[in-house]
């Protein structure tokens, strides 16, 4: 089935035509069983199975992500979440009898797991499809139609994006609209039934804002700066590899990229060297040459990177490792810094780049009032062999997820829910979390049989009076 792909940056009249389309359609969508359902996203998946090979030349023209990479973070993400999708669609989709109280004698209550209708999906471009398509197998998996808007940051992915979509669906359940603030703020403008929004918290605020106009449900999944906690009790040299590895892949842009670390002092200055030594066994050689070394997306945003370095180095930060970068190329090299003055940048933006802060810490105290300080970050990272280590600091720091001795991965997996709190977001995705975010909760509740609430109406009688008195007391 193959529908006409809207243009770049299309006309208010188009965006309003395919919305009402959309519209029209969910009143159906809705109803679709888990087989039709599920019929989609094998679809969906074998199409993007069939444009693997353009999926990996539009992510290395966008901005050099390594082939790899696209089947490891992009392909299988996608794979994975159908998959899960699949195997328990059914029994998320069962209504749920629930029990009822002593008013509620001689009827029964059930929820129906309803589609909201018609979504709206914007995306970032750290992760150009995966990062669509995830929200979007939600959205179909709850019965929803879905109108998407990736990133035009990442523009030949977004095209693909576009081309595999009206490949699987037509127009009236999934559309595509390519283009940038402009057309996102129409789209905006529209009467969605929920608005599922990854990106930064700036425009996070925006999205909810505008999301009060209707006013329909959002789930926000933003960003901010995760920190990590290193205790002296972690093997140094698996941990330091653990990091190097979640701070240079895709070249640091990740929403959950470990952005600052707190590491004891006595320990600061080989911590360094081991993540040093780490990011040169990842990423041997002259970086700027290897093909597994990222690019930053655009050069404004390396040139941003670039300036938060100068500024620490101003303020007294040392450079513990670096090397040549090039903002016109989008090249940041892999760099350390330590000895940062707290009123640096670096300290108070989301890095986003391949750029690690080290904090020393005499007590872990210390490291924990700072992070809570800040806005509640989108993870929280502990590297300790010390259970109550661990547990103190999970205690103690509001995070929108928490990783143990390990970084970043905890987001692939399909069984926990990924999220933020506050700045760093509203709202849960991945399997059933995801579905949920789409679905309404409908409470039913059916009368068969005249229970105890008809014996409390008016006129109240002495009886009714003493009978509301029991009631009241031993209840
Ligand atoms: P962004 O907020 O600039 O853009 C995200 C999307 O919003 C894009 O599609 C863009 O076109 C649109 N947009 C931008 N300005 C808009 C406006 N004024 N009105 C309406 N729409 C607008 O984010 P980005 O630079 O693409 O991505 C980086 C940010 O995303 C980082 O903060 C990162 O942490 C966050 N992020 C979060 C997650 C997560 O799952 N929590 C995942 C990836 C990225």
């Amino acid at each position: 089935m193959s529908e006409a792909i809207l243009p770049l940056s299309p006309s208010v009249d188009l965006m309003n035509d395919a919305f009402d389309a959309l519209r029209h359609r969910s009143k159906e969508q809705r109803l679709l069983g888990a087989n039709e359902r599920i019929k989609r996203l094998d679809a969906l998946y074998a199409e993007v199975w069939r444009r693997r090979d353009d999926l990996k030349t539009a992510m290395w023209e966008d901005f050099r992500k390594p082939g790899e990479e696209v089947d490891l973070t992009e392909i299988f993400v996608v794979k994975s979440e159908v998959k899960a999708v699949k195997k328990a669609l059914r029994k998320w989709m069962k209504p749920r009898r629930v029990s009822g109280g002593l008013a509620h004698v001689g009827s029964a209550s059930w929820i129906r797991y309803e589609a909201k209708g018609v979504a709206l999906i914007i995306a970032p471009w750290n992760y150009p499809m995966q990062l669509v398509f995830r929200p979007l197998i939600a959205a179909i998996a709850a019965g929803c139609t879905a109108m998407l808007k990736p990133s035009e940051l990442t523009g030949k992915t977004a095209m693909l994006v576009a081309e595999i979509v009206a490949a699987v669906f037509p127009a009236n359940e999934v559309s595509v609209v390519q283009g940038g603030v402009a057309a996102a703020s129409h789209l905006l403008s529209l009467p969605f039934n929920h608005i599922y929004f990854t990106g930064s918290p700036e425009v996070g605020k925006i999205v909810m804002r505008a999301a009060a106009e209707h006013p329909c449900s959002v789930t926000l999944e933003l960003g901010g700066k995760s920190p990590v906690i290193v205790d002296e009790s972690a093997p140094l040299k698996a941990t330091a590899k653990k990091i190097a590895w979640a701070k240079l892949s895709n070249a640091g842009q990740i929403c959950v990229a470990p952005d600052y670390i707190f590491v004891p002092r006595a320990m600061e200055t080989e911590f360094a060297e081991a993540v040093k030594n780490a990011m040169t066994e990842l990423y041997p050689g002259i970086v700027a040459e290897n093909p597994d070394y990222q690019r930053i997306v655009k050069d404004v945003h390396a040139e941003r990177l670039l300036a938060l370095i100068d500024d620490a180095v101003s303020k007294g930060a040392t450079v513990a490792h670096g090397g040549p970068s090039d903002a016109e190329a989008c090249l940041v090299h892999p760099t350390i810094l330590s000895d940062l003055s707290p009123d640096s940048k670096i300290m108070e933006e989301e890095v986003f780049g391949p750029v690690l802060p080290i904090i020393p810490y005499d007590d872990v105290d210390e490291a924990v009032k700072a992070i809570n300080s800040r806005p509640i970050p989108l993870a929280l990272y502990i590297y300790s062999k010390r259970s109550h280590f661990v547990s103190h600091l999970l205690n103690s720091i509001q995070s929108g997820g928490a990783s143990i001795n390990n970084s970043v991965i905890h987001v692939s997996s399909n069984h926990l829910p990924f999220g933020g709190q506050g700045n760093s977001g509203i709202g849960s995705g991945h399997g059933e979390y995801g579905f949920r975010e789409f679905t309404h909760m409908r409470g039913v509740y059916e009368q068969r049989v005249d229970g105890a609430a008809s014996f409390l109406m008016p006129p109240y009688t002495a009886w009714k009076t003493k009978l509301i008195d029991r009631l009241l007391r031993w209840l």
